[in-house]
């Protein structure tokens, strides 16, 4: 027990249950969310100077700066609630870069755990595949999976270097999912 509140870092695919299970989670440890993708898409309907400039990025499927992200969630992380109630991460970091200043701004060990929501490619190209959107060809799925992949295999291996990657099966029910995530966040409170 750290005798703080809980930070959480979760780190799952598009398709892996990652949105779902990040409401159970806050709702049963009481954490805020912080999700940086849901912070921009208020930005960008809000047309805020922030939300011009990541449109066009967020569009592409691009990343959005660094420099713009880590000022973003320092701004974010440095409010009091966030002291008081714990946070879960959602979207950031997504780079070592990110990562790096998470560690700057939280300090060393300030993150509980990071969790790897794991679901198999082959699984949430077919769950996407079912959803049946227009966006979600076979080849956009791939080009984003492989993406995805390419981004976050530093940031799982930089975790894990601290000792705080915690690797979950994402396969099976949402109520079985959940009751992994709690079994394996409440080792590390
Ligand atoms: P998400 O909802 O997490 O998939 O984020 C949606 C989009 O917002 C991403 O595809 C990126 O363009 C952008 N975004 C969200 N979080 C970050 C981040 N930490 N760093 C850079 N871009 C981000």
């Amino acid at each position: 027990m750290s005798g703080r509140a809980l930070r959480l870092v979760i780190l799952g695919r598009q398709g892996s249950g990652k949105g779902t299970q990040c409401l159970r989670l806050v709702e049963h440890y009481g954490t805020l969310h912080v999700s940086t993708g849901d912070m921009l898409r208020a930005a960008v309907a809000d047309g805020s100077e922030l939300g011009k400039k990541a449109e066009a990025i967020m569009n592409a499927g691009g990343l959005v700066s660094d420099e713009i992200m880590n000022g973003i969630v320092a701004e974010r992380l440095a409010k009091p609630d966030i002291k008081k109630r714990g946070v879960l991460l959602d979207g950031f970091p997504r780079t070592v870069v990110q990562a790096e200043a998470l560690e700057r701004i939280l300090g060393k060990g300030g993150i509980d755990a990071a969790i790897n929501l794991d679901v198999p490619v082959s699984v949430v190209t077919e769950r996407m595949l079912a959803r049946g959107r227009a966006d979600d060809t076979a080849e956009a799925i791939a080009r984003r999976l492989s993406l995805y992949d390419e981004q976050t295999a530093p940031l799982i291996d930089w975790f894990d270097e601290r000792g705080v990657l915690v690797t979950v099966d994402g396969l099976g029910s949402e109520d079985q999912v959940f009751a992994r995530l709690r079994a394996a966040i409440d080792t590390r409170q």
